[in-house]
């Protein structure tokens, strides 16, 4: 399915793509993969990788698997592989088929490693970990051959499916391709083709007790789905001399891998392990924490896919690494939502305000536009009467001359209902302002000065005998500092936490007609920000997360670019 956006930028992923196409190599086909690993949720990061991967597709009409790497049973799950495939529909995208599991392609994985033990170009490894280490070399020393690469092909057959019966414990041996122990490239060093696991696997069971490596699964699994071109990011770009070598030494079809960089983003972390560890730390409250740079999270804290795609496509593909600022997108939301979010009032930290020249117990209605940007959205009535409450933000005892809303002998503008005016102040023993006594000009019903006198602020408000009553989770950034892993030597990437990062508002009133707001749905509280009802609201017990404040950051720092 292609996204939302007409107009199709292009990077250098889809020029290499393009000139496939043209030059007829694979026949002019187009065909990708996305290949999660079904050990944690996706992120913000994998939404990048998503959006290329069928966005590719779908331009040049081609198609786009989903594929499970799932050759690391201790990690995986059955709850991670759902999650994954909800959130790549709900960010737009229909892959090709019925999702595909590495773990499908076992049993051919298995017969082509014998027919390299068979072509002695794999053989049975009984060293240690750490004497494999040891020979392996490094990046200035070339490493060294292992005693048991001479192995005969009967012995090695022998030996490895005697590792396929699980008569050997784990670590204990290893099949091994059969590279150059002096390649500069320490993948070529005869990497390693399996290892002994006993271990359940989500899918096969107990039936496998080795399990392949990455490289020994993924370039084959490309090819038998006729993958053309296998996109990935850049630390794969050191194994792509050994993707190639295996699908050049099996003499099967051979897509071709493609690196670019990977998204990372200011104030969060975007790796499976780390979010893992704030999951089970309980640092978080789950994968759908709305503090989460996963993309069930950020669902959960009112992000639409439109906006998640938009800001994909803003940032580009590129072959660096760099760093994108999350105010990019917080700026991405606040577009998609100005558009379609239905505006309504809410006050998070009330006070009263009374009115004395309005009759005790009279109610009447005004009319207020539900989306100044979407006509289509029309109007609703929002009922006012003698008591109502403000922002105790909204009001100033001592205030500056410049100060517009509340204030002794000021008057202000109650948004679409009227003028008012502030006379008397009352306070509580503690001089805690209490009550603000006020008079109205029942001229000004709508808002409008009769005399066009001029009024410069507006404020938000409920009506008191009508105001429901609203939990309100404020969320921070999560992470205090711009680069979490900027940590001393023994710090840790949680040290840079945001202790404030959620405040819980238990006192916000909201107008009457959000009533049956539904679990999803995303409001504009006028001047407060954007808010998206949470999982766990109930009409008895609203529950409103905020998505992103109004103010607009991002779009100075894009006008000074300009
Ligand atoms: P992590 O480092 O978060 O554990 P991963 O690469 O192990 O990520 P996978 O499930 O293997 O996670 O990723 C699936 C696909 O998503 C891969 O092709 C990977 O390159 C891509 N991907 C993962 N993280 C990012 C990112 N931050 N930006 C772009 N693509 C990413
Ligand atoms: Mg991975």
């Amino acid at each position: 399915m292609a996204t939302a956006e007409p107009t199709v930028s292009t990077d250098f992923v889809r020029e290499i793509v393009a000139e496939d196409t043209a030059s007829g190599k694979y026949g002019g086909r187009v065909h990708t993969r996305f290949p999660p690993e079904p050990n944690g949720f996706l992120h913000i990061g994998h939404a990048k990788s998503i959006c290329l991967n069928f966005g590719i597709a779908a331009e040049f009409g081609g198609q786009c698997n989903l594929r499970f790497d799932d050759t690391n049973p201790t990690k995986e799950k059955t709850d991670f592989v759902d999650a994954i495939q909800a959130d790549v529909k709900w960010l737009g995208f229909e892959w090709n088929g019925e999702a595909r599991y590495a773990s499908d392609y076992f049993d051919q994985l298995y017969d082509w490693a014998v027919q390299l033990i068979k072509e002695k170009r794999a053989y049975v490894d009984d060293l240690s970990a750490e004497e494999m280490r040891t020979y392996r070399g490094t990046l200035t020393a070339p490493g060294k051959e292992s005693p048991y690469r001479e192995r005969s092909v009967e012995e090695n057959l022998d030996l490895f499916e005697r590792m396929k019966n699980g008569e050997f414990p784990d670590g204990s041996r290893v099949l091994r391709a059969k590279g150059d122990m002096k390649s500069g490239n320490l993948n070529m060093r005869d990497p390693v083709m399996y290892r002994i696991l006993h271990a359940e696997h989500h899918r096969t069971g107990d039936k496998w007790n080795i399990y392949p490596m990455y490289d020994w699964a993924h370039g084959q699994s490309d090819s038998i789905e006729g993958i053309t071109h296998s996109v990935c990011t850049l630390e794969f770009a050191d194994h792509r001399p050994l993707y190639n070598w295996y699908l050049d030494t099996l003499e099967i079809d051979h897509p071709q891998q493609i690196e670019f960089a990977r998204l990372q983003l200011n104030y969060t972390v975007l790796s499976k392990r780390k979010l893992t560890r704030l999951v089970n730390d309980g640092h978080v409250a789950g994968w759908d924490d709305p503090r989460m740079p996963s993309l069930a999270g950020l669902r959960r804290r009112g992000y639409t896919p439109e906006a998640i795609r938009d800001f994909c496509e803003r940032i580009g593909v590129a072959k660096t690494n760099s760093t994108v600022d999350m105010a990019l997108l917080e700026y991405c939301i606040r577009q998609d939502l100005n558009l379609r979010a239905r505006r309504v009032m809410g006050v998070l930290n009330p006070l009263k305000l009374v009115i004395e020249n309005y009759p005790a117990g009279q109610t009447e209605e005004f009319e207020a536009i539900n989306n100044p940007e979407d006509e289509s959205a029309g109007t609703r009535m929002v009922p006012f009467s003698r008591e109502l409450y403000v922002e105790r933000d909204d009001f100033l005892e001592d205030a500056p001359r410049k100060w517009h809303r509340l204030a002794p002998g000021k008057e202000v503008r109650l948004r679409y209902a009227c003028l008012v005016t502030c006379n008397e102040v009352i306070k509580d023993e503690n001089g805690q302002v209490v009550e603000l006594r006020c008079t109205w000009d029942p001229e000004s019903r709508g808002g409008n000065a009769p005399d066009g006198r001029k009024v410069r602020g507006t404020i938000h408000w409920v009506s008191a005998p009508h105001a429901i009553p609203a939990e309100v989770r404020l969320y921070d950034r999560l992470f205090a500092t711009e680069n979490p892993d900027d940590v001393d030597d023994e710090g840790d990437f949680t040290d840079n936490l945001n202790p404030n990062s959620l405040e819980i508002n238990t006192h916000a009133l909201v107008e009457p007609s959000l009533a049956n707001a539904e679990p999803g749905e995303r409001y504009q509280f006028e001047r407060l920000g954007y808010f998206c009802v949470d999982l766990d609201s109930t009409p008895d017990n609203l529950v409103f997360n905020r998505t992103v404040t109004l103010r607009d950051s991002w779009a100075k720092i894009a006008a000074k670019g300009d």
